[in-house]
């Protein structure tokens, strides 16, 4: 990271792509990590490389849902990890969610691998190693969470998320966040609250309306939650891709 001068134009883009090769170096991330963020990189083009209006509107509906929860709980996989680690651990702490590991591409070494990276990040405790439990209709190994974890979430955020896991979770009785930089894709499509931003500016600014909004009564949490216009955060954000406004 040292290596990219910060005013580089392209700056963001190169570091994330950065932190991706590092990530699959150290084993957190696996080598499909790399096309998906090429596919996020080209979405983030398209955007302006910046966070629009329906999303920051989307970050702060999605930090009233994990304030309002009983159970949040934040998802990581190996983009994520490798992305924000400290930002997650910042935004579990910030509206007290747990965090768990849940990977489209299951290995032991890479469970272990994450969860470790994320405790030396500050993590306290880190789920998704028991896998005692299963979302329905998916196959077995995409299927396992934590029965104290994903599984017994009443919110989760699940970022970079595929898009049969996220139709299945969704199914189950959940409130779905999502961050997802492709507007078309299904994981946003399915999602109670569709972020389309990158990730590394999505989760510091949730975690930014999350500090705003912590002592505010639930009246007001409420309310933002239902102001929040699903349908147009989707249209917005591909209206900006296709013509640039
Ligand atoms: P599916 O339709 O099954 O969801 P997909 O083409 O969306 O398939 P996946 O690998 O499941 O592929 O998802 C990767 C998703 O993550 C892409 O939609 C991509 O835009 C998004 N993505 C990649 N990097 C980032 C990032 N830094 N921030 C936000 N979203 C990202
Ligand atoms: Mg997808």
């Amino acid at each position: 990271e040292d290596e990219i001068p910060e005013d580089h134009p392209r700056y963001q883009d190169l570091l994330t792509r950065h932190r991706i090769e590092k990530g699959v170096e150290k084993g957190i991330t696996h080598l499909q990590g790399m096309h998906a963020e090429g596919r996020g990189s080209a979405f983030d083009y398209l955007l302006g490389e910046e966070t629009i209006p329906s999303a920051d509107d989307a970050e702060r509906a999605a930090a009233a849902h994990l304030l309002l929860a009983d159970h949040p709980v934040l998802s990581i996989n190996g983009n994520v990890a490798a992305l924000v680690p400290g930002e997650m651990v910042d935004l579990a702490e910030t509206v007290d969610a747990d965090l768990e590991v849940n990977l489209f591409n299951r290995t032991p070494e890479r469970m272990q691998a994450i969860a470790d990276h994320l405790r030396d990040h500050g993590a306290e405790a880190v789920k998704g190693l028991e896998a005692d439990a299963r979302i329905p209709n998916l196959d077995h190994q995409r299927g396992k969470v934590d029965e104290d974890g994903i599984y017994a979430a009443d919110v989760v955020l699940v970022p970079l998320e595929d898009g049969d896991r996220a139709e299945a979770l969704g199914e189950m009785d959940k409130t779905e966040i999502v961050i997802d930089l492709n507007p078309l894709s299904r994981s946003p499509r399915v999602a109670e609250v569709p972020i389309v931003d990158n990730i590394i500016r999505a989760v510091p600014n949730i975690t930014a309306h999350a500090r705003d909004l912590v002592d505010a009564d639930r009246d007001t949490l409420e309310k933002i939650v239902e102001e929040f216009d699903r349908e147009h955060a989707l249209e917005a954000a591909e209206e900006r891709i296709r013509s640039g406004f």
